[in-house]
This record gives structure tokens, C-alpha cells and sequence, in this order.
């Protein structure tokens, strides 16, 4: 490996110019230790920094490139709509076959409004769910991600029936009130937080195999569960399928549990690399949208052309494929198994969650179901198998709380070197 040298110069001269040196915190590299590498471009299944080292990507922009770097169909696309402009601000047919296509790949999805991020699809989710509802409050799960949005700021841990403490200065606390958090994977404790909000929860958010904890899947029933509850209360069930839309199965997380919920927020996947996102659900609910209903929400690059290319040809080439999902998998499955093999010859304490192309090997002896059992990891134990992992040329994404995201650039061959790389850094932290 080549020393990072431009990356460490470009990381000093960033901090003058942008805050913490990055757009957006994680990149920094602090869960991890270390300094960011800064990236020239990628191919397929291989990303190369600023001073020509090369990684086998298992980041992949933190799930969007499932399809694996520059694919061409994506490329060509993009190069096609560039020529013809790059944004309108006004309707176009693009909008109309990718609204189409969303609808069909997602069931439970009858209209779709496109916007520029997945924040931006939450923050639009609730407030139509409080629009619809006439109703302030809405539930959330500890250690899910909804972006940056001011009412998912909100401290995980504050008691059941207390109101919500914001966790970001700059979130008001007449925002965080509204806003009540439970544990993932306890229907009990849903239960009860309805019960002492009778009437007044609008939604419920959650994303429905967590990702944002690292790899954490629901319980047999769990989500049945919540839907049921939703059902009985009026309260509009929001799966934020950011992460798990397209990259689960072509209905995401809610065709692999089959349940269906009332709205799904997209992002990530949907826009091949672009900045794209959307929210969609119900056609009584989505009605609700201005201009057709009274909620407001808009945007002056939404739907852009060169992004709505991107997601078309992404969305498409998914869509095509009979096996995009079962291949996914078993390269996965080969790659937990493989680490699996590895933990176990060096007697290390693990646990491995995996569903699809979404795992997390947490530094844990003890099962992964929620927040409080994920903040069980030894993180700096993560840290370092992070940095050798790198070391050992493979990229991995830069926190204990994140799942890999496997594309369909890995082939079989480099999962051996996967596996090999994993072996040499887990010895090394041992
Ligand atoms: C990434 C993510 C978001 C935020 O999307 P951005 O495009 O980063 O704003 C929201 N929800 C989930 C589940 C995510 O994984």
C-alpha cells in the first residue's frame, strides 16, 4: 500500500475550507480512526484513492452502487440526458416511466413523489402523515437513521412515556416533544406508547431491517405487529426503505416480510449514484400532496432529468434481472461464511447479522436485535480490524454501525481474497 500521502494533504487543506474537512460527518473517518482517503474514481467492484491504492469496495457509497461502479447502461444514460440539458423545471416524460416503473417494482406504492435525497423523503413523509392525520406526534426506534430531518434528531433512551430530548443543538425541544422513541423489536413497548398517546400519534417511522445500527433484523411477527397496531389506531406506517428499497428484493424490505405499509421513503439505490429520493404509498394518503391536497412540498431540482436517467437505467437493469437478488446473496452467505470460519479458528466473540447483500460482523458476544445490544460492540476493536482491513486492500464502510453492501461486481474470486484479507487483519487484532 502506498503511503496516503495526498489524501493527508488534501484532508489538511479540506479543514480549512469545509467543516471537520468533509460533506458529511462520517466520511471524517472518527468512528474509525485515522484520516478519510480521499478517492480519484472506481470500477465495478474496485475504488482507487488519490495516491493509486485500490480497494475491493464493500461501501459502495453506503448502498446506492449496488450494480457496482460505472456501469455502463447507468453512464450512457446519464451522457444521453446531459446533452439534452441538465435540468427544466418542468414536467417530463422520464418523471412519468420512472414513477410507472417505482410503482410497479413496489406494490404498496400507488403514487410516488420524487425528491433530491432521503432526508429529504422523510422529512416530507411525516409531514403528510401529520397533514393527513391532524395528528403533532410520531413514533421513531432508537438507533434507526431517517436523516437528518430536525424531528429524527432525538436522543435514543429517553424514557418511554417522557417527552423526546433533542440530541443535535439546533433541534428545539417544541420539535422534540413530538417525537417519542422505543426500543427496535419490542411490540410491548410500542403498545404502551400508543396507549399513553391515544389520538395523537400521526406516524410510525422505522426502517424495517435496520441498518443504521449495523445489520439488525426484526423479530418473527414484529412487523405484522406493527401494522396491526397502526391499523387499530389510525396511525399512518411509514417503512423508511432508504437502505433496503432495491436492495432486498425489487419491493425491498416490505416484499421480503410482506407487509405493507401506508407510506415507503426511497433514496440511495433509486437514483444509480444521483441525488435522488422519493416517498410514495397510498394514492388516498398521497392525494394529500400539494398541488393536488393541501401539504406542501416541492423542490426546483426534483425529478431532474440527468438524475431521473440515472434511476431509470439503475431501477431498469434491477427490474430485468430474474437473479440479481438470489446471486446477491449467495455471494454474501459466502462471505459471512468465510469470515465465520475465520472467527471461529481464532476463538474471537462475534456476532453476525445478515439478510440479502446487507451484514454486519459486530465485535459482540451477545445477539444483535436492537441499539442497546448493538452499543455492546467493542468499537475500537472495530477500528482496528478497519484499518487492516484497508491495509489488506478491501474497503470497508467506516463504522461498527453500519451493514456491508455487497454488489454485483463481487465475484467469486474476490471473495476469496475478501475472506483472506479478513483472516490476516483479524489475527493482527487478535
Ligand atoms: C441514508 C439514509 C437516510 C438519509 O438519506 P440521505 O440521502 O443521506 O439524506 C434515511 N433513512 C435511511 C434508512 C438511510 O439509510
Amino acid at each position: 500500500m502506498n503511503s496516503p500521502v495526498k489524501s493527508q494533504r488534501l484532508f489538511e487543506e479540506a479543514q480549512h475550507f469545509i467543516p471537520g474537512g468533509v460533506n458529511s460527518p462520517v466520511r471524517a473517518f472518527k468512528a474509525v480512526g485515522g484520516n478519510p482517503l480521499f478517492i480519484k474514481f472506481a470500477k465495478g467492484a474496485f475504488i482507487t484513492d488519490e495516491d493509486d491504492n485500490q480497494y475491493i469496495e464493500l461501501f459502495n457509497s453506503w448502498g446506492p452502487m449496488i450494480l457496482g461502479h460505472a456501469n455502463e447502461r447507468i453512464a450512457d444514460a446519464v451522457k444521453e440526458a446531459v446533452e439534452g440539458s441538465l435540468s427544466f423545471g418542468a414536467p417530463t416524460a422520464m418523471e412519468v416511466e420512472m414513477a410507472k416503473l417505482i410503482c410497479a417494482m413496489v406494490p404498496s406504492i400507488e403514487k410516488v413523489r420524487m425528491v433530491n435525497s432521503g432526508t429529504e423523503a422523510t422529512m416530507s413523509a411525516i409531514r403528510l402523515a401529520r397533514g393527513y392525520t391532524g395528528r403533532d406526534k410520531m413514533i421513531k426506534f432508537e438507533g434507526c437513521y431517517h436523516g437528518h430531518g430536525d424531528s429524527f434528531l432525538i436522543a435514543a433512551g429517553s424514557g418511554v412515556m417522557t417527552l423526546g430530548e433533542p440530541n443535535s443543538p439546533g433541534v428545539t425541544r417544541g420539535v422534540a416533544k413530538d417525537t417519542l422513541t422505543v426500543p427496535f423489536n419490542d411490540l410491548e413497548r410500542l403498545e404502551e406508547v400508543i396507549n399513553a398517546n391515544k389520538d395523537q400519534v400521526a406516524a410510525i417511522i422505522v426502517e424495517p431491517v435496520a441498518g443504521n445500527m449495523g445489520c439488525t433484523l426484526p423479530a418473527e411477527g414484529y412487523l405484522q405487529g406493527m401494522r396491526e397496531l397502526c391499523d387499530a389506531n389510525g396511525i399512518v406506517l411509514i417503512f423508511d426503505e432508504v437502505m433496503t428499497g432495491f436492495r432486498l428484493s425489487k419491493a425491498g424490505a416490505q416484499g421480503v416480510y410482506d407487509v405493507k405499509p401506508d407510506l415507503t421513503t426511497l433514496g440511495k439505490i433509486i437514483g444509480g449514484g444521483m441525488p435522488v429520493g422519493a416517498y410514495g404509498g397510498k394514492k388516498e394518503i398521497m392525494d394529500y400532496v400539494s398541488p393536488q391536497g393541501p401539504v406542501y412540498q416541492a423542490g426546483t431540482l426534483s425529478g431532474n432529468p440527468v438524475a431521473m436517467a440515472a434511476g431509470m437505467a439503475m431501477l431498469t437493469q434491477i427490474n430485468e434481472s430474474e437473479s440479481i437478488y438470489t446471486d446477491l446473496a449467495n455471494t454474501t452467505e459466502a462471505i459471512e461464511k468465510g469470515f465465520q470460519a475465520n472467527l471461529d479458528e481464532l476463538g474471537l466473540g462475534y456476532t453476525m447479522n445478515r439478510i440479502g447483500s446487507m451484514v454486519s460482523l459486530f465485535f459482540t458476544d451477545q445477539k444483535v436485535i436492537d441499539f442497546d445490544t448493538a452499543k455492546s460492540s467493542n468499537t475500537e476493536k472495530f477500528g482496528l480490524y478497519f484499518r487492516e482491513m484497508l491495509n489488506n486492500g478491501v474497503y470497508l464502510p467506516p463504522s461498527q454501525f453500519e451493514t456491508l453492501f455487497i454488489s454485483t461486481s463481487i465475484t467469486e474470486d474476490l471473495v476469496g481474497r475478501i475472506v483472506e484479507a479478513n483472516r490476516t487483519a483479524l489475527k493482527k487484532i487478535h
